[in-house]
């Protein structure tokens, strides 16, 4: 049975306490500024159609595991999508604002090419013949050092053998070169949680691109692994550092034309809100942009 959301080794969410995730890690990687505006200063980011597409198409794949092996079909999983959009928009109504509300038709063609999505992801293999041991779930682990990691898989495969698979789906619009080192490194972040909460080291990170029917597969080991999980405890220092001073620094490069904070960029002539300092405690609820890591 598939399992969702969930691991028996996360705490309870009341328990919440300041942890690293592999979207805001990788902020933080990419521009230091970037990370502020999303975790400190946490402003808020209208999401795209397209980002927003990725959400219902993640939405849909987790609910086709949830049906019986032999009704994981191309057309079961489009009749999907209207649910699952429904669900999705009454939770967060605003999101329906990025639609005319007089042109229904808009909102077909974007479910239309949701459903392009989910084409290229049957040609890239059937869900008929996998049951995964859980989708969309919940992953935390506190290292040695103290550093708390925190993210949600998109699916875990476990074989027979014990051998495990991560499966991250990529549905974005960004040119794939740009994204994949960034989606590594999300993966490498889901192994080290795996492999310290599991003491095994997942077989394989699998990356499925949507929009161009590729995927990628990489076999870490535990070697790199640790080195990995020495990268993130100084990513986490150094923003505990930065979040004493409030110095976070932009960093421009080629993803700040998918940056939604560039009118306030020192960069590009803008001017940060006033630093409003380290947030703590952490508060309990997850933001959307981390549920979307
Ligand atoms: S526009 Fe570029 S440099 Fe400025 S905050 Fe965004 S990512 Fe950083």
């Amino acid at each position: 049975m598939t399992q969702t959301a969930t691991d028996e080794t996360a705490p309870a969410p009341a328990a919440r306490r300041p942890a690293l995730s592999p979207s805001r890690a990788s902020d933080f990687k990419q521009c230091p500024l970037l990370y502020r505006f999303r975790a400190v200063d946490r402003l808020p980011e209208v999401p795209t159609r397209a980002q927003l597409r990725g959400t219902l198409v993640h939405s849909v794949l987790e609910r086709l595991f949830a049906l019986p092996q032999p009704d994981r079909l191309p057309e079961r999983a489009k009749e999907l999508l209207e649910p699952a959009w429904t669900e999705l928009s009454s939770a967060r109504p605003e999101w329906t604002e990025l639609f005319a509300e007089d042109d229904e038709s808009q909102v077909a063609d974007w479910l239309t090419d949701a459903g392009r999505l989910l084409d290229s992801y049957f040609a890239l293999e059937d869900p008929r013949r996998l049951e995964p041991e859980a989708c969309e779930l919940h992953v935390e682990i506190e290292l040695d050092s103290g550093v708390r990691l925190r993210g949600y898989v998109d699916r875990l495969d476990v074989a027979p053998t014990g051998d495990i698979r991560v499966v991250d789906y990529k549905t974005g619009t960004a040119p794939r070169e740009i994204g994949e080192a960034k989606a590594m490194f999300q993966m490498k972040f889901y192994a080290v949680v795996l492999w310290r909460q599991r003491g095994i080291v997942p077989r394989q990170l699998k990356l499925m691109y949507l929009t161009d029917g590729q995927s990628l597969a990489y076999a870490p080991d535990e070697p790199e692994l640790r080195r990995f999980e020495r990268t993130l405890e100084a990513i986490w220092q150094a923003i505990l550092k930065a979040g004493k001073t409030g110095d976070f620094r932009p960093s421009p490069g080629r993803l700040c034309d998918w940056c939604a904070h560039q009118s306030r960029c020192p960069s590009f002539g803008g001017t940060p809100p006033e630093y409003p300092g380290w947030p703590e405690p952490d508060p309990g609820e997850e933001t959307p942009l981390d549920r979307a890591d």
